[in-house]
């Protein structure tokens, strides 16, 4: 069914459309996977960073120790309080060096003994720690000053930086870890950095210790949450793949439905695809040609000629039967215009119109354009109604049936007999023929019941003095029966199947040249 299978879209536009569909739920799951490893990320690097905290305090703890245990020796001589000085670097596994200072000179080291060295309290992250870069003992060697201090005593005990960046390379393996302390910070190479800390790309956790003051900070480098991702959720991937496969398929497939019957018409109807196929209609007395019915065609580019009961239900559901009718009017008056002559004998031509049609005032003005484009009054145009589906009587349809009736053209309803019209609604749209349906005409000879409802259809028609036209006449038998009975006009196979507009036009001519030699 070519209404199925074509669409208007162009596939271009619904593949993008697709893939779109197909994006979205790997982009929304992507989104969602990488808001869920920087969390977990930045959970890893606070714990890093508390983990870091918990052991500088550790350190901390026991260099504090130490000034706090030598403090009270301050003031005393060098030469009397060394070796304790001394005894507490041994006994402390953290504790590189310990001195004394009075007045803020430092009078006495664990390393020299006697010593003469100014101190500057100010120096000090609040007053307690320093991080140096060395000292002349060792230089370019990072290392952390703890000072306790009482009036005029004060006593200084050091960490060594080895250990710091120690706990920093250690503790945090696939996480950067710096300490800071005031303006100096500490990176895990050992190194002793001057000015801000730098700020870590990924999942940056900053601590302070509540003890101490210092701070640590713990990241991860650029690029790190991508990394993550691919180490830690390939199955996840796989799986919106999976659903993006999915959301494509069903996109791809609602597109395929979605595209419209009335979308193809209406391609179809641009691209001119529907063209008139003309049938005879003869007398019925003499058998002379009278005119024609015009019945619809789609010239479908793969489905061939396609009948117009399978389409021409869509074209009324969506409204493009009226401008498919009027290009087909078009198109019957450019081809017949040029063959009726002005001394031809006056030419029936029916067209079928469907009832919600009938609600359309251009219907005047397409029945006139058509009219004009024969001699004036050699073309009787009948409108054909099918009585199947009655016509609404509005404000409307009283006036385009008056201004068609104004204009001269003929009403004529189709398929009688199968439908419910009644005398009043004959007489409302001013019916000037009745088309008696092709299966009484069938019937004739076959089935007596059907053939006295045709023998009613024909006794009414003479009475309402109404035109009576018989289709679907195949036989010799039913062409007789009906001349008997007087019918006006036969249409059917006998006399010529529907057919292209060349073929028709041959006929035609020639039906007219043996009229002229027989008048
Ligand atoms: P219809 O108006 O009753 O047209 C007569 C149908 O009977 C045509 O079918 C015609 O080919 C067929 N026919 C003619 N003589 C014989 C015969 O001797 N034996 C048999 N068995 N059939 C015969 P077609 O062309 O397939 O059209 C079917 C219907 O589609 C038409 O029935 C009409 O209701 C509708 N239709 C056709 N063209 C148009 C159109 O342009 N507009 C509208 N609204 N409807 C159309
Ligand atoms: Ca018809
Ligand atoms: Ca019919």
């Amino acid at each position: 069914m070519p209404l199925t299978l074509k669409r208007r879209r162009k596939s271009a536009y619904r593949n993008a459309i697709t893939a779109l569909v197909a994006l979205v739920p790997v982009v929304l799951g992507a989104a969602i996977l990488q808001m869920q490893a920087e969390r977990r990320l930045s959970q890893s690097t606070h714990q890093t960073a508390e983990e870091a905290v918990r052991q500088f305090d550790l350190m901390l703890d026991n260099t504090a120790q130490a000034a706090q245990l030598l403090l009270p020796l301050a003031g005393q001589p060098c030469a009397d309080v060394k070796l304790a000085l001394r005894e507490q670097v041994t006994r402390r596994p953290f504790v590189r060096s310990t001195n004394l200072v009075w007045d803020n000179n430092l009078y006495c080291s664990s390393l020299f003994g006697e010593f003469q060295e100014k101190v500057d309290p100010g120096e000090y992250t609040q007053g307690k720690l320093w991080l140096m870069n060395g000292n002349p003992v060792t230089p370019n060697t990072a290392l952390l000053v703890y000072r306790q201090s009482e009036g005029r005593a004060g006593a200084l005990t050091t960490l060594d930086g080895y250990h710091l960046s120690n706990v920093l390379r250690l503790i945090g393996r696939q996480t950067l870890l710096l300490l800071q302390v005031g303006d100096s910070w500490l990176s895990a190479d050992g190194q002793v950095h001057e000015g801000a800390l730098p700020q870590l790309p990924v999942a940056r956790n900053y601590l302070e210790s509540s003890r101490y003051a210092f701070k640590v900070e713990a990241g991860f480098p650029e690029g790190e949450t991508w990394r993550y991702m691919v180490s830690e959720y390939p199955p996840l991937f796989s799986l919106l793949i999976f659903f993006g496969a999915i959301a494509g398929t069903l996109a791809h497939w609602l597109q395929k439905r979605s595209a419209s019957p009335s979308l193809e018409l209406q391609r179809a109807m641009e691209a001119k695809e529907f063209v008139p196929y003309f049938q005879p209609v003869v007398y019925g007395d003499s058998k002379r040609w009278a005119g024609t019915e015009v019945l619809m065609r789609w010239n479908h580019p793969k489905d061939g000629l396609v009948r117009p009961d399978l389409f021409i239900p869509f074209a009324e559901h969506s409204g493009l039967i009226v401008p498919m009718t009027r290009s087909l009017m078009q198109q019957t008056a450019a081809l017949l215009g040029p063959q009726i002559s002005p001394d031809s004998e006056r030419f029936h031509i029916g067209i079928n119109i469907t009832a919600s049609h009938c609600q359309d005032l251009d219907l005047v003005a397409d029945c006139r354009e058509f009219l004009a484009a024969f001699p004036p009054g050699k073309v009787a145009l009948v409108l054909e109604l099918t009585e199947r589906e009655l016509i609404e009587p509005t404000a409307i349809t009283h006036q385009l049936f008056e201004q068609l009736h104004e204009l001269g053209v003929m009403i004529a309803i189709d398929d009688f007999g199968t439908g419910h019209s009644s005398l009043g609604y004959l007489r409302q749209f001013n019916v000037d023929f009745l088309k008696i349906d092709q299966s009484f005409v069938a019937m004739i000879g076959v089935d007596a019941l059907s053939r006295h409802i045709l023998d009613s259809i024909i006794e009414l028609s003479g009475k309402l003095d109404l035109g009576i036209v018989a289709e679907g006449v195949e036989t010799l038998e039913q062409s007789e029966y009906l001349a008997r009975h007087g019918v006006n006009f036969l249409q059917g196979y006998l006399y010529g199947r529907p057919m292209p507009a060349g073929e028709f036009i041959i006929e035609l001519n020639k039906h007219l040249a043996v009229e002229k030699n027989t008048l």
